[in-house]
């Protein structure tokens, strides 16, 4: 991959970024997880850079997390998806601090075990999502009902979204998807 990059212990060769499988145990638990690392073509060193030690860090809590019987990352994401929040919405409705669902979704940290009790409750019942919504008073960021418009240029149809969770949607727009619906319905732009 970058191949370019000097080797910044002995300043001379090449660093090629490697991966290999390497057993982790965690609560007796065992797995093989992906470590990424760097070679030095000329003096052989070994080491995970910045960016390396992130991904590494994060496959290991993945899995951390399956252990412990908490929501993946994804699993997370797929949920504020299906509600159409954004990461600052799902944040001022469950807590967590603003950037807490970014880290969750991330696999950067793991919620806690009363905030992944929360996602799954809410998760398998819209009723709750919606007692959730009244109770911060954030019925104004999720309207209820939609608006039918008849026009053609102003109909947008949305569907909800389970799989496909590593990007956020690009043409997301959060005034656009604030409706919560299980299939495609028209709303005035
Ligand atoms: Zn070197």
């Amino acid at each position: 991959m970058n191949t370019q990059e000097l080797c910044p212990l002995c300043g001379e060769g090449h660093v090629t970024t490697h991966s290999e499988m390497v057993e982790s145990e965690y609560k007796a638990h065992k797995a093989m997880l992906p470590l990424l690392f760097k070679q030095c073509d000329a003096c052989g060193s070994d080491f995970a850079g910045a960016a390396e030690a992130k991904l590494n860090k994060r496959a290991l809590m993945a899995w951390r997390k399956q252990v412990d019987g908490l929501l993946t990352g994804a699993e997370i994401t797929a949920l504020r998806r299906l509600y159409k929040m954004t990461q600052g919405q799902a944040a001022q409705l469950f807590g967590g601090g603003p950037v807490a669902f970014s880290k969750y979704e991330n696999d950067d940290v793991a919620q806690s075990e009363a905030m992944d009790t929360l996602l799954r409750l809410v998760r398998r019942s819209k009723d709750a999502f919606w007692a959730l919504v009244e109770e911060k008073g954030m019925e104004a960021q999720f309207m209820r009902t939609p608006v039918t418009v008849p026009t053609q240029s102003n109909v947008l149809h949305i569907t909800a979204q389970r799989g496909n969770t590593d990007r956020p949607d690009p043409r997301y727009n959060p005034r656009q998807l604030r409706s919560y619906s299980g299939g495609a319905m028209p709303w005035k732009q």
